[in-house]
């Protein structure tokens, strides 16, 4: 592709990205209030109620043109939303870069929208719903049904061992993962197949690690906090998609489909 049409495609993608990181996070936040998905509210200022304009709900641009607060009452608009927003815009961007235009990009999107949505609400609420996590799963079979027996086989491969090897942690370390996260897991598997489940395993925890530590480190938590996990598992299983292919030649194997 010639490198100006690539350019706008990235570009493209990143704001889609940050579009639909702004509406995952509605869907995060509404589930968790238990609010109704769809309906006639439009997004109001969760201070003063007032309703906002078009111009307001613009991603990130309006965060910085209202520099972080109401218009109204001036208060501050939370940093959460900027960081949604960027992290789809990255996301999105990503996925065009790696993949352009092709079936396994539109894969990738969706896979990267589930795993983000199952974060967004096991951060706001320390729960993953079982409904979103087997829901990416179910998401992944049917689409898998492109790649025929092989890919299918894979896909459940994959949720077998995002499954199991969660619930062995359960079984040999009681506390620390719920079975939310197994659910998490199998769904993703089903997605990505056994190859890049592995690979997000890995990656997540490594993630997961390091920033426990470093948050221990500098006493933003204590040893005995809670910190959630299935924020890092959805970015090992993104970082899993975006790398994986790339790792698996390194050790001489081809990745499935959609992926290889
Ligand atoms: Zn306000």
């Amino acid at each position: 592709m010639p490198a100006a049409l690539s350019v706008i495609l990235v570009s493209f993608s990143a704001i889609f990205g940050a579009c639909m990181g702004s509406f995952l996070n509605v869907v995060a936040a509404r589930t968790v209030e238990e609010r109704p998905w769809w309906g006639g509210e439009r997004s109001i200022c969760d201070s003063c109620g007032r309703k906002l304009t078009a111009l307001e709900l613009v991603p990130v641009v309006s965060w910085f043109a209202l520099s972080g607060g109401c218009k109204s009452c001036g208060a501050k608009i939370p940093l959460r939303y900027l960081i949604v927003e960027l992290g789809g815009a990255a996301i999105g961007g990503l996925i065009a870069w790696r993949w352009g235009i092709s079936l396994t990009a539109a894969f990738a999107a969706v896979v990267a929208a589930g795993l983000f949505l199952n974060a967004l609400t096991d951060i706001y609420s320390g729960y993953v719903y079982d409904l979103f996590a087997w829901g990416l799963g179910i998401t992944g079979m049917l689409m898998r049904l492109g790649g025929g027996a092989g890919a299918l086989f894979d896909g459940l491969l994959g949720a077998l061992l995002g499954f199991a090897v969660i619930a062995i942690i359960i079984f040999v370390s009681r506390g620390g993962m719920g079975w939310g996260d197994a659910s998490l897991m199998g769904g993703t598997g089903a997605a990505l197949g056994w190859q890049l489940t592995a690979w997000a395993l890995y990656s997540g925890f490594m993630i997961g690690g390091v920033i426990a530590l470093g948050l221990l480190l500098f006493r933003k938590v204590k040893r005995k906090d809670a910190i959630p996990l299935g924020p890092f598992l959805a970015i090992g299983g993104i970082v899993s998609m975006l790398t994986g292919p790339w790792f698996f030649s390194l050790l001489d194997m081809s990745v499935r489909w959609p992926w290889g």
